[in-house]
């Protein structure tokens, strides 16, 4: 039984309703689906808008963050008058004022093995708006675990992609990505910057192959991941095809349960738990510019990218991008003292990894890169 639409829903969908395959039926779908939506930010804000817009009946948001002024330049369901707050409240006030029909349920945390079972359970679809490979993994592994379809989504600069994995009827992202990458060696968006339009383009897919898996039409993503280059504005489709010995959708699968995937990725799920190279190997902004004060001699580098330095820099030191690292290690010296250091603190701790591999004792990370120098230190440097 498909719950009815009042006199007032049917004028706020009439655009559907007239629409053949949608109609009276396809709006009543709607209106009984539920939605899990991983994510608020960039990818986040459009899928929820339009989701709530379309009249999806309950939707879920899951988001562990509160909103930031460096958040704006995309993530559009936020706003100035929001800063600090928490981005599920923001973003189901947001909804909630486009339509007050809907209902917007929010777990302020971050999803994990611990918790993901009891979140997802009352939810038909799962939406991946995250940016990290431990969560990515976990909602695959989840969906496949509980039969539900995860519409994904990721995008990195100019470039985005978009499937739906339903081990039902097709493959799993495992099934296309058995590993996670080396981590580092894909930055994340924080680390190599998006522009502002693309999670826009690729959310507004997402949220279409939602609508068009709860109201049974057209084609979908699944076996297919779609490629999206800006720049060039070009669209392609690959196959996919179902992987038989994937260890969690295979035919014989070794993955039964949720495992630990920050464990298995090798990284953090939350951003801000990135910037450490662990214990013993960081120093922190105020002791280094103790050090700095006292006369040591300490070597700074930079292993950020060119046209970071030019918005911020260390005075004395000398730039060495991350990716051009391992072949200038020739020119460093073990029994300096060195000090790394990026935007933020992650990029520094892959520097720092390859010289710890080398030998070198007396090397550290800048914990929280020089976004925190500026915070602590020196508040004449922007924070990016
Ligand atoms: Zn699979």
């Amino acid at each position: 039984m498909l719950p009815e639409l009042s006199h007032e829903e049917i004028l706020r969908y009439s655009r559907h309703l007239l629409i053949p395959d949608v109609g009276l039926t396809g709006q009543q779908k709607l209106k009984a689906a539920s939605v899990l939506l991983v994510g608020t930010g960039g990818l986040g804000s459009p899928i929820a808008l339009y989701l709530a817009a379309a009249g999806v009946g309950r939707i879920g948001l899951v988001d562990y963050d509160v909103v930031d002024f460096s958040n704006l330049q995309r993530q559009i369901i936020h706003g100035e008058s929001r800063l600090g707050d928490l981005k599920v409240e923001s973003a189901r006030d947001r909804m909630l004022d486009l339509n007050p029909e809907i209902q917007v349920d929010i777990f302020n945390e971050l999803i994990t093995s611990d918790n993901a079972l009891e979140i997802a359970e009352p939810y038909d679809i799962i939406i991946d708006g995250t940016d990290n490979f431990p969560t990515r993994y976990l909602i695959n592994d989840l969906c496949v675990l509980t039969g539900k379809p995860n519409v994904y989504g990721s995008i990195f600069r100019f470039d985005g992609q978009a499937s739906v994995f339903y081990a039902k009827e097709g493959p799993c992202y495992r099934c296309l990505f058995p590993e996670p990458p080396p981590p580092g060696l894909v930055p994340s968006c924080a680390e190599g910057g998006v522009l502002g339009v693309l999670p826009g383009t690729i959310g507004s897919i997402q949220a279409t192959e939602a609508l068009k898996l709860i109201l049974g039409i057209g084609e979908t993503l699944i076996g297919r991941l779609l490629l999206y280059d800006a720049l060039d504005l070009s669209f392609q489709t690959v196959k996919l095809t179902k992987n038989p010995n994937c260890k969690v959708c295979g035919e014989n699968p070794e993955i039964r349960e949720l495992i630990d995937y920050e464990d298995f990725c090798g990284v953090p799920a939350r951003e801000h738990d990135q910037g450490s190279a662990g214990e013993g190997w960081d120093i922190t902004p105020q002791d280094l510019a103790k050090k700095l004060q006292s006369g040591v001699k300490i070597r700074l580098i930079d292993v950020r990218e060119p046209h970071e330095q030019e918005i911020s820099n260390l005075e004395g030191s000398e730039l060495i991008p991350l990716g051009q690292f391992a072949a200038h290690l020739s020119e460093l010296d073990s029994t300096e003292e060195i000090v790394l250091y990026c935007k933020a603190g992650t990029r520094s701790t892959r520097a720092l990894e390859i010289l710890a591999s080398a030998g070198f004792e007396k090397v550290k990370n800048l914990k929280g890169g020089i976004n925190a120098w500026a915070a602590y230190i020196d508040p004449s440097l922007p924070i990016y």
